[in-house]
């Protein structure tokens, strides 16, 4: 039986999968309550009541985008509508938005889930924390706030954009701690510097990063820039937001909050599980959710959970890798498959390369072509011909190392590319289908 006066996230092996099975349980019986499941247990024929262990979870029929999307915009509650006290919507990075719904006990657990993040990281009520996603319907915003003021930190909701105004906060209000995605942290150097101040020169300590893969070149060059250290947070509306992983202060993967989601990692062809270390599609099963449980939620995210369920940091919740794409933004490229992060990654290591850039995709002849347009950083700049063309051959090289295809460098100077301030949508496919 699980101590309910031990701390959430120092309980063991053992306890957390003894929560699971009585919450997966209680989970499958009341999302049986919404129109949408009902019928998926009855098509797959499987009995709610008989989930015996956590394997069981398997016989369970899975949930897709498309599920979401059909039952819009309230075929999946399970609860009367005076219990709603919200509901977000997806962002709509690919296709149509899709709506999620919350009690006031689905909300609060949410916040719970935030705040034991953030003092994971070492955050405390001494901090003052600028959170830099938009507000509104995307989960960003609102999601990190309220944990956040529930640790006690002085919380500034000024939200994406304004960037002038964020790096004067920065200042007047001696911020400690921010929460942005890669590409506006990106952008920030820049207008940092544009304004002839030093981005290492604030009082930040924390940068919790979300909403978008990035590589581990991008983290290393925030971190060394902005002198500070950087943790990865990830999550999806349909699964609350922000807060389903958390990284800790070892680093080494995200800690899944396994109190309140059953992960499964699975080969997106096959729908098997992938062993222990293998990337597969991340899958997600609400464990703590009474508006609206997702069970076996695809999140179509690519990732690998580590086979060590001991982290340095005495948490034995298991770890999620980065997040190294999504299924559904590998682009094929002459039949190669390729994934925006490998560009990005080949190009942040490479310190002339500035903070913007995008991948179009063209067709010639029936040949597909990719040109990558990239900002490079205003001191490599010279007006001398034959290093810029040597920067070209460089970058060429590292792409093609990278992603095995040859690719078009266009180098841009600094600014030229719009200003990312929230998710970045890098690739523009003008390829006819
Ligand atoms: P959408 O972008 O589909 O509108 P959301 O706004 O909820 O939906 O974004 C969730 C998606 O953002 C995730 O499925 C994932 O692809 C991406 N994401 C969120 N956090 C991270 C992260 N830390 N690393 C990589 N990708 C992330
Ligand atoms: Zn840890």
């Amino acid at each position: 039986m699980t101590n309910p006066n031990r701390q959430i996230d120092l309980l063991d092996r053992e306890e957390i999968a003894t929560l699971q099975l009585e919450r997966l349980r209680r989970t499958v019986e009341v999302a049986a309550r919404s129109p949408h499941y009902r019928e998926a247990f009855r098509r797959a024929g499987c009995d709610p009541t008989r989930i015996r262990s956590l394997d069981d979870v398997r016989r369970l029929p899975f949930t897709t985008k498309q599920d979401l999307r059909d039952c819009y915009p309230d075929r999946m509650l399970t609860v009367g509508r005076e219990q709603l006290v919200r509901l977000h919507a997806s962002s709509g990075t690919t296709g149509q938005a899709t709506v999620i719904y919350h009690t006031r006990q689905d909300l609060d657990n949410w916040t719970s889930l935030i705040a034991r993040s953030l003092k994971m990281i070492g955050c405390t009520p001494l901090d003052t924390f600028q959170n830099m996603m938009t507000y509104g319907l995307f989960t960003g915003g609102l999601g990190l706030h309220y944990g956040a003021e529930q640790v006690g930190m002085t919380v500034i909701p000024i939200g994406g954009g304004n960037t002038h105004r964020q790096i004067q906060f920065f200042q007047d209000f001696r911020t400690t701690v921010i929460h942005i995605t890669p590409s506006y942290a990106l952008h920030l150097i820049d207008a940092i510097r544009d304004l002839g101040l030093d981005p290492a020169g604030f009082h930040l300590r924390r940068l919790i990063f979300g909403g978008e893969p990035y590589s581990e070149a991008t983290r290393t060059k925030l971190e060394e820039t902005f002198a500070l250290t950087a943790y990865n947070c990830y999550g999806l509306s349909e699964l609350n937001g922000p807060g389903v992983a958390f990284e800790c202060r070892k680093s080494e993967g995200m800690h899944v909050w396994e109190d309140s989601f059953l992960v499964e990692v699975i080969d997106p062809e096959s729908l098997e599980p992938v062993s222990p270390g293998e990337l597969g599609e991340v899958v997600l099963t609400n464990l703590n959710r009474e508006a609206m449980p997702l069970i076996r939620y695809r999140t179509r995210d690519l990732a690998f959970l580590h086979e060590d369920t001991t982290c340095p940091c005495g948490r034995s919740f298991r770890r999620l890798s980065r997040i190294t794409g999504r299924t559904d933004d590998m682009l094929i490229i002459r039949g190669v498959n390729v994934f925006p992060s490998q560009i990005e990654h080949a190009l942040m290591e490479i310190p002339e390369v500035g903070n913007n850039f995008e991948i179009v995709l063209d067709q010639e002849e029936n040949l597909d072509r990719i040109t990558i347009r990239v900002e490079i950083r205003g001191e490599t700049f010279h007006g001398d011909i034959r290093e810029l063309r040597q920067l070209r051959q460089r970058l060429g090289h590292a792409i093609k190392e990278e992603i095995l295809v040859t690719a078009g460098i266009e180098l841009l100077e600094p600014g030229t590319l719009p200003p990312v301030i929230g998710k970045a949508k890098r690739v523009i496919d003008n390829r006819r289908i």
